[in-house]
């Protein structure tokens, strides 16, 4: 098997995917079956969009497990300007190879990554510069389909007739199941707004506790920080989810992406 293939064979990438099939098939037969009925066309209409997002989350899960998050290329040389007065520019004590910037190394991969922003458990890989826009349109497919499989589980429970239901192993799974959805949305809508902030303002998860740290060392020394790679809203979206708004939610559209190793800053523009 492949390297990348061999990134699913993990406990926690398995579990997402047996979460998924989990969600998938109580949704649509189990509560829309009994809300709608799957024969009715509000049903299958219904059955249809589910389908559809939960589909596309599998697909952007799939990719993000699959792509590289980036290597630092063997020929990167860091270019003369900007060694001489970025101090963070320097070579990593593990993989003795220079680093460009924004990259990180990775404990868990034991190698650098560009643009790092975690390693994340559930993908079994680094989520950085070539796979963070499937990583982000995972989390927005998740988050739309588990409010979708929220609202159908609603529904059939309002319009359910308990008082025919005997015995309590039905209810005992009604109240699981809406736990974990209900549990899984919340986590999955706050994880989404997160990162929508941090492509707003062109950030890693990494970068945002850096320039914590650094705007707090800037006010002691009564000076301010600004994150260098923040060239306004828009651009900061372009620059992660491409220039074409219609290829903004496909999980494999990378084409915009260039090497990874120099970044447009503040500065170019001042
Ligand atoms: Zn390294
Ligand atoms: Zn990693």
């Amino acid at each position: 098997m492949s390297t990348k293939g061999k990134r699913f064979l993990s406990v926690p990438v398995l579990a997402v995917f047996s979460l998924i099939s989990f969600l998938y098939y109580s949704s649509i037969f189990v509560f829309l079956h009994d809300w709608l009925g799957l024969q009715s066309s509000p049903g299958t209409l219904n059955a249809f969009l589910f389908s559809l997002f939960a589909s596309l989350s599998l697909f952007s899960f799939f990719s993000c497990v699959l792509i590289d998050p980036g290597h630092v290329p063997s020929s990167y040389v860091p270019d003369v300007e900007f060694s001489k007065d970025n101090a963070e520019q320097k070579k990593c004590d593990k993989c003795f190879g220079y680093k460009p910037p924004r990259t990180h190394h990775c404990r868990v991969c034991r190698r650098c990554i560009l643009k790092m922003d975690h390693h994340c458990l559930w993908i079994n890989n680094c989520v950085g510069y070539w796979n963070y826009k499937a990583f982000f349109v995972f989390v927005l497919y998740a988050t739309v389909s588990s409010i979708y499989s929220t609202v159908i589980f609603i529904s059939c429970v309002f319009q359910k007739n308990w008082d025919s239901v005997e015995g309590n192993s039905l209810k005992i799974f009604y109240v699981l199941y809406g736990t974990i959805v209900v549990g899984l949305s919340i986590t999955l809508l706050t994880l989404f707004g997160w990162h929508v902030y941090l492509i707003l303002h062109n950030m890693t998860t990494i970068e945002y506790h850096e320039g914590n740290r650094a705007k707090w060392l800037a006010m002691k020394s009564g000076q301010s920080y600004r994150h260098p790679f923040n060239i306004g809203a828009y651009k900061n979206i372009t620059l992660i989810l491409g220039p074409n708004m219609l290829k903004w939610f496909c999980p494999t559209a990378v084409s915009h992406l260039k090497e990874g190793v120099n970044f447009p800053t503040i500065r170019d523009n001042s």
